[in-house]
């Protein structure tokens, strides 16, 4: 896991469009099933983003999860996979 500091950054990393990106929004908030959404890199909804909200790089699905499921709780209550690129 590695957080995204900046634009720069991020923007790297989606233009290489490797890995998994978490859109941290609600972080522990309750809204998390809503904002709180795991990405593939190369997700066309990232390119609309920025990193105003914080956001987290993962190399592989599976870390994302276990990094996910410890921090942040539940599948689809704390944190949701985008319904676009993660299906
Ligand atoms: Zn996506």
């Amino acid at each position: 896991m590695k957080e995204i500091l900046n634009d720069e950054e991020f923007f790297e990393v989606i233009e290489k469009g490797e890995g998994y990106i978490y859109n941290d929004f609600s972080g522990q908030g309750k809204s998390g099933n809503l904002y709180n959404i795991l990405h593939s890199a190369d997700c066309p909804y990232l390119r609309r983003a920025n990193t105003g909200p914080r956001k987290y790089y993962f190399d592989t699905l599976r870390e994302a999860r276990d990094w996910l499921i410890k921090n942040r709780g539940k599948e689809d209550v704390n944190w949701k996979k985008c319904g676009f690129c993660l299906r």
